[in-house]
């Protein structure tokens, strides 16, 4: 066999029907030589995972959800030469499987959370998308990569902006547990900008929140996701995550990320060095631009997409985060800043809470008010010494697990309680 070219890359991708997954694939797919597809990893949707199967014709399939994977192998794609597996273990063996150069972590929730870290554990490349995963488990998650060599690249797209912007400038991270000026991020770079589209909801009166209906939430002004994602956008909770996802990416304390909303999201990070000088990412909101410069890292790949046309654009507009109007992303700020388990218990407490809205049992203002309530419950716990340990300070990804399932059961009796 002809030795492999260095820019080969066997993918896995997990969450593979989902939107992040969908574009990987698109980008994969114009390059199919550089590459080819190992896992492709989805939940219940087993007709596009079908089709993307017959596509990529990879190796192993999974269907985290057991009876979606019996369809899936009475479907037989790919001629039946695809292996199906199902379940927590399907996606592990698929994101650490010893043919995976690289896993895009494409999950949505914190259910990503595992399969990320094994990859992370087994030494891969991982382009992350799989914000949560950061959210609960950051700082333990990039100590780890440190030690297997893991390279984690950013692949959501304010990060991925960041990482491009300090690129030749300093490390991918500085070391997460010296955040302080002189280390080697710390001593060039002042603060990072993460920009905000703000949603469906930034110009609507405040005084009609309360007559928002589902659709109006899940219709997103710039950029077409998921709706878990969607509704985030539309309280901010996203940004706040990503301001979670942000500290531990690049290892900068909390009062050096910043975020404005931009409404033409055409800037999508900006990174401020000592020196006064700022440099920002621009680029269409097209998740395959930071899909391509994670696979390719640390080379580019020719992307036949719509190009930036500033003179069309016009007008590049920003504006701070509107405390009344995004109560929920400043609640992401104090988590942080409480640190230990809280960020991972407002993220369970935040998807249970949007689960629920989903499924229509509050109106869109609830998701604030019980937000709000779950975090002063986690105060009181903590200042009553009530906290549970896996909250107080996550030192095992069970922790990160328990914590989230911590945030999700409070915000389920606060739910249940609201409703009675
Ligand atoms: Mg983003």
């Amino acid at each position: 066999m002809p030795p492999r070219p260095s820019s080969e890359k066997t993918l896995t991708v997990l969450g593979s029907t989902g939107s992040i997954g969908r574009n990987t694939l698109d980008v994969a797919g114009r390059f199919p030589d550089r590459y080819p597809i190992h896992a492709l990893a989805a939940h219940t949707n087993v007709e596009l995972l079908a089709s993307q199967i017959e596509r990529h014709r990879p190796a192993v399939a999974v269907a985290f959800d057991p009876k979606a994977a019996e369809r899936l192998r009475d479907l037989k794609p790919n001629g039946g030469h695809t292996t199906v597996l199902s379940g927590m273990e399907g996606l592990l063996e698929a994101a650490t499987d010893a043919r995976v150069d690289h896993v895009v972590a494409g999950i949505v929730g914190a259910i990503g959370m595992r399969p990320a870290y094994a990859a992370i554990e087994a030494g891969k490349e991982i382009s992350l998308a799989n914000k949560e995963a950061l959210v609960l488990a950051g700082e333990l998650m990039l100590s780890r990569a440190e030690e297997t060599g893991s390279r984690v690249l950013p692949l959501d797209s304010e990060h991925n902006a960041v990482f491009q912007c300090l690129n030749g400038h300093n490390p991918l991270r500085a070391s997460a547990g010296s955040p302080e000026p002189g280390s080697m991020g710390g001593s060039r770079v002042e603060r990072i900008v993460l920009t905000a589209s703000g949603g469906a909801f930034r110009d609507r009166p405040l005084d009609t929140f309360a007559d928002i209906t589902r659709e109006e939430a899940l219709a997103h002004p710039n950029w077409a996701m998921g709706p878990k994602i969607t509704v985030d956008s539309a309280t901010m909770m996203n940004k706040g995550l990503e301001v979670i996802e942000a500290r531990w990416l690049f290892g900068l304390p909390p009062e050096r990320i910043g975020v404005l909303v931009h409404r033409q999201s055409i800037v999508h990070a900006l990174v401020e060095f000592v020196d006064g000088s700022v440099l920002a990412q621009l680029g269409l909101p097209d998740m395959r631009t930071p899909i391509a410069c994670c696979l390719a890292y640390p080379e580019r790949l020719p992307m036949d997409l719509p190009r930036l046309n500033l003179a069309e654009v016009g007008r590049l507009e920003f504006e701070p985060v509107d405390e009344a109007r995004y109560p929920v992303f400043f609640l992401a700020l104090e988590a942080l800043k409480a640190g230990g388990g809280r960020p991972a218990a407002l993220n369970g407490a935040n998807e249970a809470v949007v689960e629920a809205y989903l499924a229509g049992a509050f109106p869109f203002t609830g998701i604030a008010a019980i937000l709000k309530q779950a975090m002063a419950r986690l105060d009181k716990e903590a200042q009553s010494g009530a906290l549970p340990p896996f909250v107080a300070r996550i030192a095992t990804v069970d922790d990160a697990v328990a914590a989230d399932r911590h945030g999700r059961d409070l915000a389920a009796r606060l739910i249940a309680e609201s409703k009675s």
